[in-house]
Formats: C-alpha cells, structure tokens, sequence
C-alpha cells in the first residue's frame, strides 16, 4: 500500500502506547479477515486500509486470511475475487495467503484440550432448546442438562461428532463458562456444530464446524496477530474472546473495535448485495452502481481514491453514516489532476453553420489538461456540421441562459463564436437542427475586438465524430439510509428507478475512438467517464461516467428557479 501521511487515531494511540511498554516485543501483525460468502465492498476497503496501513507504518506484517469456517454459503469464485480486489487496493500481504480451514484439526484439538479441561461438554439440545434456556439480558440463562456429563463421556461423544456418527444438528460442543452470565454470550457459547457440507477447501474432511467466537481467536494466535481489529459489534464478544485464549492458555493477541463504514443511499451488507444481484436489480457484483470494490473500479474509480477516502473518513469508536459525496469527492479530486480532456456530446443536436465552407475541414488546438501543462494539446477537426448538446440551446432563453440561443453569440470551445440564427423545426415542431453563422477573425474561440461572450459549450464535428454508448449512474437508492424501513416493509422498495441512464448515441470525438478500455477522461463540462473494460470492444468504446463535475450548470438551473 502507498505510503500516505497517515492521521493519528485511537487505534494508532493504542499501539503507540503498547510500542512504549514493549507488549507484543515491539511488533505489529494485522490481518483481514473475509469470509468468502460475497465480493468485498468499500466497508471491506475501510479495513484492509486500516489494517494494512498500520503495518506500513510501524514495519509490520498483514495478513489475508480467508474465515472459511461456514461452508453453507461460501465459494471459490468469491475468494479469488477478494484475492484480486485486495491486490488492487494495494493491500500487500506478501506470501500471507491464509485460510482457517487449514487450521481446523488445530482448532479440534484444541476443543479436545478444553473438554479434557472440563471447559466444554457435548450438548444435546436443538438450536431451538439452546435459545430458550439462554435467558435475556435482565434473566439468567438455565443449564443444559448435558452441562453435567463427565469428562470421559465428553471426549467420546466430541470425537464421535467428529467422526460422523450423529446427525446434523442433534449435538453441539459449548464451553461450560456460566449460564447466568451478564454477557449473553458468555453463556455456554456454541463451540461446534454438525454440519455435513462441502466445504470449498477441505472437501468432506469434516461433519463438524467450528463456530466464528471459538475460531477467530484460535486463527488470530495461530498467525501470531498483534491487534485484532474488528468492527464494534464484536466489543461484546471480546470478553469470549479473551475466554478462549486464557483457557487455552495460547498466545492472546489484543481484540480492538472501530466503527464500521456506513455509507449514504447504499447498502453494505453481504446478504442484502447478494440478495440484489440474484434478483437482478443490478447486471452483477460489479455493476457500476454497486458499492462493491469491483463495482466500483467498474465505475473507474483508482485504488489510490478509495484509499484517500478511507484516509479521509478516519477510524472512529461511534458509527455514523458518511455522505456519498464524500466518496465521489475523493475520486473528483484525483481525476480532476489526471484526466485527460476531451469533447462528447451525450444528447446530440445538430449545428449546421451556413458561412462555413461545405467542404472546409481545420484542425484546431485543444488543450488536453489545463492541470497538467505537461500533458499538452491535440488537434481537433472542425467542419460545417456539428453537434452540441441539446441543453446547450433554447430557442426561448430562461434568464442567465448564456448558452446557444437565435440572435445571440456563444463560444464553441478551442474554435469559433457563433451567432445563432434560427432552429429548423419538423412537422411536428421537434428541433431538428439549429442554423448558425460563425465569425472567421474568432479562430481559438477569441474576439479580436475583445467584446465579452459569457457562455462556451463543447461539441463534435459531425463528420469526424463517432458514435458511442454512454452509461450515466445515479446513486443505486433513493434513500439516505435505505434499511431504515418501516415495519413489513422491504428496503428493496427504496432502490432509486432512475440510477442509470443509458445513452446510445452520444458523439464523441474521433480520438477517442481507440480507446483502451480502462481509460479515463474529463468530457468536458460533463464530468469524468470510463472507456468499460467487459463492454468496450476494439474501435468502439463503452463509457462509464465515473462522476460529475463540480456542476455549475445545475447551480445556474437553480438559481433560475429561484428568479
Ligand atoms: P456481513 O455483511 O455478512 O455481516 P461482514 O461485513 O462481517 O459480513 P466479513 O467477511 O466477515 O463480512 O468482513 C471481513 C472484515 O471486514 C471484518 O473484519 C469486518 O469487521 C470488516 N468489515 C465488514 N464490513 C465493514 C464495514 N462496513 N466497515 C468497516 N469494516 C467492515
Ligand atoms: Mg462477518
């Protein structure tokens, strides 16, 4: 991961101050830990920026580890697409490629070691029976009547569990802690369960799983992890946590807790974007409106503007919800020194310029980054015929309108200023083209004569011009936060109808014809767009727009209204 001028936070406050007493030798181990059951989403980003960032910074080591203890739902094509989404991050994890599969004879006799230890019992209580006898947080739980079995007797039953002699679901292996503990989970927790599924890795090894409180401790010791950072949920399993280890007697390393990434009209919950792709409210996890990592590249944002962000949001111990925008500012602000400029019309109109030679064809100078003088000029073919875009004219002007208009001038970026004449109208009254006159001593889009022109659009010769998809996104629900629903309704009902627009004829200009997928350009006065590297084919792009400019064009719309 690139180095950044990282803030300080609480987590890093903690590890100074562990640095300073010499707790763990001085060193800092950190690791991410999915579980293979979706692809990562910017939540996902959040930590693996924070994990892998305090490793760079205190010469650390981080590691990948998959938590594949839950065959039920998991799957190999989700672990290689969050291999491939944490590389393009950035997060280096080096040779560290770890699953806790491989850890699950470990794990077993390390269970075997708590029963031996009269910690833990076979229980024969169903799912259902285990829940009742729990109590609630003002009642204490009841003991299982199984609670009693000697250690002899729990030895056999766990090694029979795990050798496939009972049943799914008819026993469960639960640490013997204190059934009227005031943490609920604290009370006789679930170590293992039976479970005949295919597991990704290990295949039908084993008819026993451990549960996600008993595992991750053991994974965590095994891979000698410094801080175990985790999301605030986890605070109150942090005392199981520290249980296990203790009990076990094995390296402890330290549990933290931070809040969780929240991010306005979206979601970021592994079920609910799986519950959108199967339903086909989006074309996949990488869909450009999701908020998953490949989504987002999709979109074109850089690894580098996700981990601003991260940077930007910080790590807090209280949870809020962070406004979209902040996330398309980061990847604004990076594309605003990067990108190239260029010219597309997205709803094209027709100019025809009377005065124009039929046949005349110049190749005008336009600048290709006003932030990067380095990145110099191109020629742009001008001709008779162009297209603007049909916002860019009104035949009957709202106020402040500086924008193409009959009787009027305006300026065509990099070429001449125009008076507009009249708009050529069909049967029906559509527009269907607009007639204008230029003015030859304007060649660059300057008046000689220094009168004032307010308003300059972009355009496309139409002769030289192609034409392209262009995919336009909004935000994926129309709702700040859009779980937040009433009873019996369904979050699903908030999805924003209008959150992508498919234009098939936008006109681009000729340049842009070839380009490489994966490419990302400023359309001027449009915003930033991304040539699709699954739907662009050679010779015809498909364009992404990754984000808006700054727009002062809907700030003059609304100014307007308020006149
Ligand atoms: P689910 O969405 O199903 O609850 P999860 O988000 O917990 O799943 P994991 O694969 O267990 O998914 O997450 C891996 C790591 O990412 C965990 O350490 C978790 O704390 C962290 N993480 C998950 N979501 C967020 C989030 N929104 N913000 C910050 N970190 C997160
Ligand atoms: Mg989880």
């Amino acid at each position: 991961m690139e180095n950044h001028a990282a803030k300080s936070n609480f987590i890093r406050e903690i590890i100074d101050r562990d640095q300073d007493c010499g707790k763990f030798g001085g060193r800092v181990h950190t690791r991410f830990p999915p579980e293979p059951n979706g692809y990562l989403h910017i939540g996902h980003a959040k930590s693996i920026c924070l994990n892998c960032g305090l490793a760079r910074d205190y010469a650390g080591k981080f590691n990948l580890r998959f938590d594949d203890t839950n065959p039920s739902k998991e799957d190999q094509e989700y672990v290689d697409s969050i291999i491939e989404d944490v590389r393009w991050l950035g997060g280096d994890f080096q040779d560290r490629l770890l699953f806790a599969s491989d850890y699950f004879q470990a794990m077993y006799d390390w269970a075997m070691a708590l029963v031996k230890k009269g910690k833990a019992y076979v229980c024969d209580l169903g799912p259902e029976e285990i829940r009742r006898h729990r109590g609630t947080p003002t009642e204490p739980g009841k003991d299982s009547p199984f609670r009693g079995r000697s250690i002899e007797e729990n030895a056999d039953l766990f090694e029979r569990m795990k050798k496939g002699e009972f049943p799914d679901g008819s026993r469960t292996l639960r640490a013997r802690i204190d059934m009227a503990h005031p943490n609920l989970n604290m009370r006789d927790p679930v170590m293992y369960r039976i479970l005949r599924a295919e597991h990704h890795r290990q295949g039908s090894a084993w008819c026993i799983y451990p549960m996600y409180d008993w595992a991750h401790g053991l994974e965590d010791s095994i891979e000698n992890i410094t801080h175990s950072i985790c999301t605030l949920e986890f605070e109150n399993h942090r005392p199981l946590y520290d249980w296990f280890l203790d009990a076990l007697g094995i390296y402890h390393p330290q549990q933290l807790e931070f809040a969780r990434l929240n991010l306005s009209n979206t979601v970021l919950s592994k079920r609910k974007l799986l519950e959108l792709v199967r339903d086909k409210h989006v074309s996949g996890w990488d869909d450009p409106r999701m908020p998953t990592i490949s989504g987002l590249r999709r979109r074109g944002y850089t690894p580098s503007s996700i981990r601003d962000f991260c940077e930007e949001i910080g790590v807090a111990k209280f949870n809020s919800i962070v406004d979209l925008r902040v996330l398309e500012n980061a990847i604004r602000n990076e594309l605003n020194k990067t990108a190239s400029r260029v010219m597309a019309v997205l709803r094209p109109l027709k100019v025809v310029i009377d005065n124009y030679p039929q046949d005349g064809v110049e190749e005008l100078d336009a600048v290709n980054n006003p932030e990067e003088p380095a990145a110099g000029t191109r020629k742009l073919p001008f001709c008779r015929e162009i297209y603007i875009e049909q916002d860019d004219f009104r035949e009957i002007p709202p106020k402040k309108f500086f924008r193409m208009t009959p009787g009027r001038e305006v300026r065509l970026r990099y070429a001449y200023i125009v008076r507009c004449e009249k708009a050529v109208k069909d049967a029906s009254g559509n527009i269907t083209e607009v007639r204008c006159v230029y003015d030859p001593a304007t060649r660059g889009g300057d008046a000689p004569d220094g009168r004032k022109i307010k308003g300059a659009i972009h355009w496309v010769s139409a002769r030289h011009g192609f034409a392209a998809q262009v995919r336009l996104y909004d935000a994926l629900f129309a709702r700040r936060a859009p779980e937040e629903v009433e009873e019996g309704r369904d979050y699903k009902e908030n999805l924003n109808n209008g959150s992508l627009e498919v234009l098939k004829n936008a006109r681009c200009e000729p340049g842009l014809k070839h380009a490489a997928a994966g490419a990302r350009y400023q359309f001027e006065r449009l915003g930033y767009f991304f040539a699709d590297p699954k739907d662009s084919k050679p010779g015809a792009p498909v364009f992404n727009r990754t984000v808006t400019l700054k727009d002062t064009w809907a700030k003059i719309e609304q100014n307007e209204k308020q006149a």
